[in-house]
């Protein structure tokens, strides 16, 4: 295949999301979202259109909507389903079974489907998504890229918890991390920015949005990552906790006679940003409240700021030498505040910021450290459904 559209689908429980690309130029010739998919009342936004009400009771029928919508004779992008040449998914978790984009058959929807146990919400609308759409299209080739496989490539003593090695043996606990699709283009696209062959370069990214991590990529390869088994481990973010002390979870049992479901819901959905503030999970919404003197939102964006420096204290330790450090995801992109506070204080790692520069507002790839920075920080765009296109590109084209 040398040139083609892609379709794009990343099937949430509830909504699936979708892009057409036209490759290998990477135009986006549509896309939109499909919402509340099984809960009577869906709704398609598809972009540059009017939210629109539809019948969506299942993923299958979702699917058939969007590619409906794709294909439609007045406003669709392409003549029929046979004009669409591939359709990359994405899919969370790929355990250890993955490292790299994969060809889907059905011995890797099984392999996908043992993956499912370690991340129980992610996995099984992913797979309900590829199921139906090698139903409905069984001609066309279908790519898995996973959140995980970037991470694959860090070494043991990074990537396993000190317990009970049985743990790992009988049910494969240890660091998988995720966003690797994220963490991976941000790095490329850094390195090529400095002129390095990705390779030549150590780079710590760092993706903040509402789910929030870091990555030590050391010579184009991912050595360290901030989430672990699942995606509560390391930074603050909008709802989870990131790191505590494991001791707090039985504590809290013995305290409020909680069960364990009930704290790990509290741990993922009511703490974070949302927790410390008491306010909201939105750091738009906490930024105004802490300036309009609200302490507790102050707080929040404190401690949010200080895990991610700590972070970049410790891969920098981890690479040994550091080039660049990368923000990229909603608030990584658009929270100066944020940056500021993160960098404030780093002048030994190398890092001098230029405030004119880190206050500038643009959705444009830049730097925002000063000339003679040692170290240059970037701001990238994080755009994880180009980067599932160009992966299905590229498996298909090896093909
Ligand atoms: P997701 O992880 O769901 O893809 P995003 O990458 O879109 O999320 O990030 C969402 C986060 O980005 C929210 O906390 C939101 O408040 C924050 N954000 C978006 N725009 C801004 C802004 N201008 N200033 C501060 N935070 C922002």
């Amino acid at each position: 295949m040398d040139r083609g559209k892609i379709l794009v689908i990343n099937c949430g429980s509830s909504s699936i999301k979708y892009r057409v690309y036209d490759m290998p130029g990477e135009t986006v010739l549509a896309g939109g979202i499909l919402e509340k998919v099984g809960e009577g009342r869906s709704f398609l936004a598809c972009r540059g259109n009017e939210k629109t009400e539809v019948s969506a009771p299942g993923h299958e029928q979702g699917l058939k909507l969007i590619m409906k919508t794709i294909t439609d004779e007045k406003t669709g992008v392409v003549k029929g389903p046979s004009g669409i040449s591939a359709i990359g998914h994405r899919v969370v978790h790929g355990g250890e079974s993955f490292s790299a984009p994969a060809r889907i058959t059905g011995d890797i929807i099984r392999a996908i489907e043992e993956c499912s146990g370690l991340a129980p919400l992610h996995n099984p609308p992913n797979l309900a998504g590829i199921k139906a759409t090698m139903a409905l299209f069984p001609n066309i080739p279908q790519v898995a890229c996973f959140d995980t496989s970037f991470h694959q490539t860090i070494p043991e003593h990074a990537y396993m918890y000190a317990l009970p090695y049985e743990l790992y043996e009988k049910f494969k606990i240890r660091r998988y991390g995720f966003h690797g699709t994220s963490h991976h283009h941000v790095a490329r696209r850094a390195a090529e920015l400095m002129g390095k062959d990705g390779y030549e370069a150590n780079i710590i990214t760092c993706h903040l949005g509402n789910g929030c991590s870091m990555a030590a990529v050391k010579e184009g390869k991912s050595v360290d990552t901030s989430m672990g088994l699942t995606p509560l481990e390391g930074l603050v973010m909008g709802t989870r906790s990131g790191d505590i002390d494991p001791a707090i979870i039985v504590y809290l049992e013995e305290k409020l006679g909680m069960p364990g479901k009930e704290i790990n819901a509290l741990l993922n959905r009511k703490s974070g940003l949302l927790g410390i503030s008491g306010t909201s999970n939105d750091m738009r919404t906490i930024i105004e409240e802490a300036e309009k003197g609200n302490a507790r939102a102050k707080l929040a964006v404190d401690i949010f700021s200080y895990r991610v420096k700590k972070y970049i204290g410790a891969y920098a330790a981890v690479l040994g030498s550091l080039d660049a450090v990368v923000f990229t995801g909603g608030i990584g992109e658009n929270a100066p505040t944020v940056r500021k506070n993160i960098l404030s204080g780093l002048q030994s790692l190398g890092i001098t910021l230029d405030t004119g520069k880190n206050e500038e507002s643009s959705n444009k790839e830049r730097v925002i450290t000063s000339d003679d920075s040692k170290v240059q920080v970037f701001v990238i765009p994080a755009d994880e459904e180009a980067c599932i296109a160009r992966d299905t590109y590229e498996v298909c084209r090896k093909d």
